[in-house]
């Protein structure tokens, strides 16, 4: 097979471990000019397929389930983002996250963080659960917890740090030792951190996952996923499950999440910045109870927080005095912050976890305080987000 102008699979490599700051990564990598017309973005490769000059002579790419260059551009630019070797991308989070517990086989066992994302606990839960996986659901927080359930069996430690809604964090480098010391992989989905924050595979974690449809992608336009990952062997099982399972992003999708990235260093920053200055706001309001945001010191893991991550993120939680009513009652009433699911995204959504984004989760083990409300904090002008904030709670 012969490969004349495939989008460079040296970027990824060339760039692991540069000494390129992550905001010139957001924008140069995994993109090279097209090696066709000099095009500096790159271009939709809208085609199904590719002409072949001889039986199985082309330039790299023969089916676009199979490969596509502007999916190639996507992938060699996560890699590059989360310090990876290799990035394979999805249609969605669920489908990466299907695809890489794939790895697991019958008979296996996973430990499972008992906060994870409601979409993520159906999958294991009504889906896989029933090819005789075995989950066991763990506060992962708690280092001696894990440690406990760890069985013969145990394959993957798979957890989200910061978790999805409650806002908790999880010792990446210390739950590796242990997942390595005990024959099993970590993997953790990053999603709410994104890789400006948070790198997990330098702390140790073995497969990196993101839903892209949230920071990465940043503009609530596209549905992906990404898995990211160091180790070659275990690179090659993937990409060979990626084309087999065929759950893949078109090239548009690809453009769109590249596009994304391009911002993704200094929108995470405003997120931060606004994040921070919403939940001291919460944290002083006469009518909040509770406000759950890793930025601030009554956060129960605020100091690990602050040695894992590069800022606090763009996600908050909080409940009212009131309860449930006043908790339902704030998120219709919010003007700027519209109610919605997802996150992510460059404006303000609000809504409640339980019976929303974590409804399937509502009569498990995982379910979610019902009075809790979630606000994913965009970039928009902070003071414009604070008075819409105090306007709905005062109603
Ligand atoms: C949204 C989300 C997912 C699922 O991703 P989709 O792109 O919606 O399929 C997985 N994990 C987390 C933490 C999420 O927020």
């Amino acid at each position: 097979m012969t490969s004349v102008w495939v989008y460079s699979d040296l970027i990824s490599h060339t760039m692991k471990n540069s000494n390129l700051q992550i905001e010139t990564l957001t924008v140069h990598a995994g993109v090279e000019p097209d090696p066709t017309t000099g095009a500096v973005m790159t271009p939709i490769y809208q085609t199904s397929t590719y002409a072949q000059t001889g039986i199985n002579e082309h330039k790299g790419y023969d089916y676009s389930r199979s490969g596509n260059p502007t999916r190639t551009a996507l992938q060699n630019a996560l890699a590059a983002l989360e310090n990876g070797r290799f990035g394979l991308v999805y249609s969605s989070g669920m489908a990466a996250i299907d695809n890489m517990m794939r790895l697991i086989k019958p008979g296996e066992h996973v430990i499972v963080g008992d906060d994870v994302y409601g979409g993520t606990f159906r999958l294991l839960d009504k889906v896989l659960a029933d090819y005789g996986i075995q989950f066991s659901f763990v506060d992962t927080t708690d280092v001696a917890a894990v440690e406990q359930a760890i069985q013969s069996n145990t394959r993957l430690i798979w957890l989200e740090t910061p978790t999805n809604p409650t806002l908790r964090i999880t010792d990446i480098a210390a739950l590796a030792e242990i997942a390595h010391a005990n024959g099993a992989w970590l993997g953790v989905d990053n999603t709410f951190a994104s890789p400006i924050l948070q790198k997990p595979l330098d702390l140790g974690a073995d497969l990196v996952v993101h839903s892209t449809t949230k920071y990465i992608g940043g503009h609530s336009d596209v549905v992906g996923g990404a898995i990211i990952l160091n180790d070659e062997t275990m690179h090659v099982r993937l990409a060979f499950l990626q084309n087999a399972i065929g759950a893949v992003p078109g090239p548009m999708d690809c453009f769109l999440t590249l596009r994304g990235i391009k911002t993704l260093a200094i929108r995470m920053k405003t997120h931060c910045e606004n994040a921070m200055r919403v939940s001291q706001f919460l944290a002083d309001h006469p009518a909040v109870k509770e406000v759950i945001y890793p930025g601030l010191d009554t956060h129960p893991q605020h100091e690990l927080a602050k040695r894992q991550m590069k800022g606090p993120g763009g996600m908050v939680a909080f409940t009212l005095n009131e309860g449930v009513e006043a908790a339902v009652n704030v998120a219709k009433k919010t003007q700027l912050f519209t109610l919605a699911e997802s996150l992510g995204g460059v404006e303000s959504l609000i809504e409640l976890p339980a019976p929303m984004t974590h409804a399937t989760v509502s009569n498990s083990p995982l379910a979610v305080d019902p009075a809790l409300v979630r606000i994913s904090v965009g970039i928009e002008n902070v003071d414009d987000l604070i008075a819409d904030l105090q306007q709905a709670l005062t109603q």
